[in-house]
């Protein structure tokens, strides 16, 4: 809504039985919004401990386990002692036993394996939405992969 409210975002389409009424108007509540400035989105995204918990979808990069945020940690994959640096190529999410597995010791070392190879996402992966059973199924139009959960 802030995006469009601030002219950074069009309306494509509209829920027609929904009405957002402000002090001195009311209009519908958009559906589908169209950004003005994605590459800016895209390029900027920044290295935060909620996006790193996205980019992996929230899944120990080691065992493959799923958790909620409280239930996750950090690991450095080239350890912190070794130089490893905290950033997006070196930071992934991790569960508890894993880290205490892992430690400051190397991949090879820990005879662990990454899901993926850590990198810098290419889009702001809090805009990056999952879509839901009941979400509009104008929604699945602009998704080239379509996750149900
Ligand atoms: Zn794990």
């Amino acid at each position: 809504m802030i995006l469009y409210l601030t002219e950074r975002a069009e309306v494509v389409d509209h829920y027609e039985d929904k009405l957002i009424r402000t002090v001195s108007t009311s209009f519908k509540l958009p559906k589908v919004l169209r950004l003005f400035q994605t590459h800016k989105l895209s390029h900027n995204v920044k290295f935060t401990r909620m996006n790193v918990f996205y980019r992996d979808q929230f899944q120990c990069q080691y065992c493959s386990t799923r958790l909620p945020v409280n239930e996750l940690t950090f690991d450095h994959v080239i350890p912190v002692s070794q130089n490893g640096g905290t950033n997006w190529d070196n930071v992934v999410t991790c569960c508890k036993p894993c880290n205490t597995h892992k430690g400051s010791k190397t991949l090879k070392v820990a005879g662990m394996k990454l899901l993926k190879t850590p990198k810098k996402p290419r889009w702001s992966p809090e805009l990056c939405l999952r879509l839901l059973e009941d979400d509009p199924v104008e929604w699945w139009n602009f998704f080239p992969e379509k996750i149900a959960s």
